[in-house]
């Protein structure tokens, strides 16, 4: 699944005002079969928004998303099967299941409606097929539940095995552990890559736990207020961050040997990060105006920084929206450019 220059602007009103808030900035991506992307932001950043793009739950402002390299049609039967093939499970596993249908409605439904079952006894079958997957049992017992009776890592498997039952070839998880049980947020997580694995899925993991990031991914890609300002392997991203906000955002993590990450660190809260500038913006901060975004809290900002950031290489595989980088991006063309 491509994703190029894909941007959204949605419209708030203010006092009768209309405002218009740039979300998503002109970000692009691969995400390729068997390879887990990490998208990685403090909330409000996009990251979401592009995940809801992806899944054709929000319409873009403007760029394109190829499958196989072809773009995705417009019509209600090119959507339908688009949705097979590209299935989101969502942040909160209390929201996203109907409370009044069992979890076996939950599983035949989309069994039926893209036509992997053809009639109820298959629907059956292939729906204790997905529970056993995802560690449900006794099927039967748990088929017959109803949302309200399970846990909360209950549900969120129920949602991954309704996710998984068109057979998609690209998963979107959302914080999909974020509103769990710190206990058993790493088995949902485990589970999902064993599901990647079994079924060869691209998937994207949105988050913005780097630790989990940097375990379950091979690349990372961090967000602030709706652009892309690092990419490249997990790895580098975050243990070697070249962006200022990723290094604010490395130091900030709490330790990953403690096994329980995942809440934003309440400082980098109250700094502000919205689309508009957040906590800063109201404060009365002003927001900045087409230099880079991350300069009213960068220790590093410039005199050039007032000026829009074009991406820099940092090295061959990683990339950093800042100014800082201008040198190694330029040397490095240089000696691509110099006679061998
Ligand atoms: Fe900081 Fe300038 Fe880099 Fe922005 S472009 S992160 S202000 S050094
Ligand atoms: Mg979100």
């Amino acid at each position: 699944l491509a994703v190029s220059h894909l941007s959204k602007t949605f419209v708030t009103h203010d006092r009768g005002r209309r405002v218009p808030l740039r979300a998503v900035d002109d970000v692009s991506f691969v995400l390729r079969s068997g390879h887990t992307v990490a998208l990685v932001g403090e909330s409000g950043s996009g990251k979401s928004t592009i995940a809801r793009m992806l899944a054709r739950l929000v319409r873009p402002t403007s760029g394109e998303i190829r499958l196989d390299g072809v773009p995705v049609p417009g019509g209600y039967r090119a959507v339908r099967r688009y949705r097979g093939t590209v299935q989101m499970i969502f942040q909160d596993p209390f929201a996203s299941l109907n409370p009044t249908h069992t979890v076996g409605y939950h599983l035949r439904r989309p069994l039926r409606l893209h036509d992997v079952a053809e009639d109820r006894p298959a629907a059956q079958e292939a729906m204790y097929g997905l529970l056993a997957r995802v560690n449900l049992s006794p099927a039967e017992l748990m088929a017959g539940k109803y949302p309200h009776e399970l846990s909360g890592g209950q549900r969120q498997r129920v949602a991954i095995a309704r996710a998984l039952a068109p057979r998609p070839r690209v998963l979107l998880a959302d914080e999909p552990v974020s509103m769990l049980d710190v206990s058993i947020r790493l088995e949902i997580l485990n589970l999902i890559e064993r599901l990647k694995r079994e079924d060869d899925l691209a998937v994207l993991y949105v988050t913005h736990d780097l630790a989990t990031a940097r375990y379950f991914a091979t690349e990372a890609m961090v967000m602030y207020r709706g652009q892309v300002v690092e990419s490249g392997s997990s790895d580098d991203v975050i243990l070697r961050p070249a962006h200022p906000y990723t290094q604010l955002l490395a130091s900030a993590a709490p330790d990953p040997t403690a096994r329980r990450a995942t809440t934003a660190p309440r400082d980098l809260a109250a700094a502000g990060s919205g689309p508009n500038g957040g906590a800063g913006n109201r404060s009365g901060r002003p927001a900045p105006d087409g230099g880079c975004l991350f300069r009213n809290r960068c220790p590093h900002a410039m005199e050039v920084c007032r000026q829009p950031v074009p991406v820099f290489a940092v090295d061959a595989t990683h990339t950093a929206r800042c100014w800082l980088y201008r040198d190694a991006d330029q040397a490095r063309a240089h000696a691509a450019d110099a006679p061998a």
